[in-house]
């Protein structure tokens, strides 16, 4: 069966709307070019309508489990900030990671974003202590008895900067483990779409 393919120079997807593609549609709409009128989910026009701010936008949507949020495009889970990129910045150039400035998993603001190599990615989530390696994690002088437990007492109610004067710790270090960015055992997973 033929399909209708979109019409910006070079783009091979299946038209969605307006003779375009889901990404491009999406992109022109972003840039007040159409008039929405097709909706592909909240997600989506969660992330062509981002405020303009400085500030950290934590993805409200569903995260895959190492913490990035993942919405729906083109058919396939994919994580938001790589969408959001897409969307409000321009094409992931080949090979590239879209990294976080502000090391916040999460957030989807494209001015925290960048498209850099996979080294100079690595590097970042050792500073900001989102590398995946527990113990061996410089940043992260905790064992898991010790996560465990600030998790604990975190859930008990107690305040994370109480919580964090006890462990020796920062409290941004203790936010992070409450929601799972500096103690993700999983491997660290790539992604390239
Ligand atoms: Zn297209
Ligand atoms: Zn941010």
């Amino acid at each position: 069966m033929h399909e209708v393919m979109c019409q910006e120079v070079e783009c091979q997807r299946p038209v969605v709307a307006r003779g375009l593609c889901q990404k491009h549609y999406y992109r022109a709409r972003r840039r007040g070019k159409i008039k929405a009128e097709r909706a592909f989910g909240a997600g989506l026009d969660f992330l062509c309508n981002i405020p303009e701010t400085d500030d950290c936008i934590v993805w409200p949507f569903g995260h895959f489990s190492n913490g990035y949020g993942s919405v729906k495009f083109n058919g396939r889970s994919r994580k938001a900030h790589r969408v959001s990129y897409e969307l409000n910045i321009g094409e992931i150039p080949m090979r590239l990671d879209v990294c976080h400035n502000c090391g916040i998993r999460p957030c989807v603001n494209p001015r925290h974003l960048r498209a850099d190599t996979r080294v100079s990615n690595m590097a970042d989530k050792i500073k900001h202590g989102t590398h995946s390696r527990g113990s061996h994690n410089p940043n992260v002088r905790l064992t898991p008895d010790q996560v465990a437990r600030i998790r604990q007492r975190v859930h008990n109610g107690e305040k994370q900067r109480a919580v964090a004067l006890d462990f020796g710790v920062s409290q941004t270090q203790v936010s992070r483990i409450i929601v799972g960015l500096s103690w993700a055992h999983e491997a660290e997973k790539t992604e390239h779409d």
